[in-house]
C-alpha cells in the first residue's frame, strides 16, 4: 500500500499536468497510477458559454466531494479517492474514465422538466438513471444503453455495475441530504476502470458536489447549488458553505472561505 506513505513533496508548478478541465486540473501523481485532482474556482454552464470565477468555491468543492467520498469507500462503494491532501487537492487513483455522465433523478428539475413537460419539483414515480455522451461539442447529447454499449463506450457488464454503482449512491446521497435538511433532486456521476493487476472493476470517479448536484432545502425549497450560477440568482458560495455547514464540515464559526483577516472591534 504504498500510496498510504506520506507523498514526496513536488511543487506544484513541477508536477506534469495530465488535464485541464472546466472546473478541475489533473496532476501527476507522487506513486504510479495516481493522480492529483486540483479544484478550481471556475464556475461553467451551457457548455462553458457562462464562465465566472467564484474565489473559494473549489476549496468547498475538495472538502464536500472528500467527505462523500470517503463515505462511499467507508460503505464498500468504490471510488477513485484516496485521500484529500490540502485546500484544494486530493489524491486519487488514476482511472479510465469512461465517457458518459450517469444522472440520477429523483425529482424533476432541469433538462428532464422542459424535454418532457413535468413541472419543476414533481418528485418521480421513482429514481430514474439517464446516460449523456461526454462531448463539448456535441453539446453532451443524451445517449440510450444501446447506443453505449453498440459503440463500444461501456459494455453491458460495465454498464449494469455503473448503474447498481448509481443506484447505491443515490440512496446514500439521499438519507446524507436528508438527515441535514436538503432534498436530493438529481446529481451526475462519472465512472472509470480501476485496473489492479489482472483485475478491473467500475469505480465512481470525478467529483460530487454542488457543482453537480440539485440540492434544495427541504423546508423552503431554496436551491443550495448550481443553479443558483445557471440562474443568475447570486449567493452560491454562500449555499454551498451551508451545505457543508450542515454536513459539519465547516465549523459554525469558521470564517467564509473567500474573506481575509476580521478586525476585532
Ligand atoms: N450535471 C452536471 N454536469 C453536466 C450536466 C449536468 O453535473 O454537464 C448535473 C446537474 O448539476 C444536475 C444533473 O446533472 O444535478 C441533471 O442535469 P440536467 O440534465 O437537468 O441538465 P442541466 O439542467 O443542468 O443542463
Amino acid at each position: 500500500m504504498d500510496f498510504l506513505k506520506p507523498t514526496r513533496y513536488v511543487p506544484m508548478n513541477r508536477r506534469r499536468r495530465i488535464y485541464e478541465g472546466k472546473a478541475k486540473i489533473l496532476y501527476e501523481g507522487p506513486e504510479p497510477g495516481t493522480l492529483i485532482q486540483h479544484f478550481k474556482d471556475d464556475a461553467t454552464a451551457f457548455n462553458a458559454k457562462k464562465h465566472a470565477i467564484i474565489d473559494g468555491k473549489g476549496v468547498l468543492n475538495n472538502r464536500i466531494s472528500e467527505f462523500i467520498f470517503n463515505h462511499l469507500n467507508a460503505m464498500g462503494i468504490p471510488t477513485h479517492f484516496i485521500r484529500r491532501m490540502n485546500m484544494r487537492e486530493q489524491l486519487i487513483r488514476e482511472v479510465e474514465i469512461i465517457p458518459l455522465e450517469v444522472v440520477v433523478r429523483n425529482v424533476a428539475a432541469g433538462s428532464i422538466a422542459t424535454r418532457l413537460g413535468i413541472e419543476e419539483g414533481t418528485q418521480l414515480p421513482r429514481s430514474i438513471i439517464e446516460f449523456y455522451y461526454k462531448n463539448d461539442e456535441l453539446n453532451d447529447p443524451m445517449v440510450a444503453e444501446e447506443h453505449i454499449t453498440a459503440f463500444g463506450w461501456a459494455t453491458p457488464q460495465e454498464l449494469d455495475d455503473v448503474m447498481a454503482l448509481a443506484i447505491r449512491v443515490n440512496d446514500f446521497l439521499s438519507g446524507l441530504f436528508l438527515g441535514v435538511g436538503i432534498r436530493l433532486v438529481d446529481f451526475k456521476i462519472e465512472c472509470g476502470r480501476l485496473f489492479e493487476g489482472d483485475m478491473m472493476r467500475i469505480v465512481v470517479a470525478d467529483e460530487i458536489s454542488p457543482d453537480s448536484c440539485r440540492l434544495w432545502d427541504i423546508n423552503t425549497n431554496e436551491k443550495m447549488d448550481k443553479d443558483r450560477f445557471r440562474r443568475d440568482m447570486g449567493g452560491m458560495l454562500e449555499a454551498y458553505q451551508e451545505v457543508a455547514k450542515r454536513l459539519g464540515i465547516l465549523n459554525e464559526n469558521e470564517r467564509p472561505a473567500n474573506t481575509g483577516p476580521t478586525l476585532v472591534q
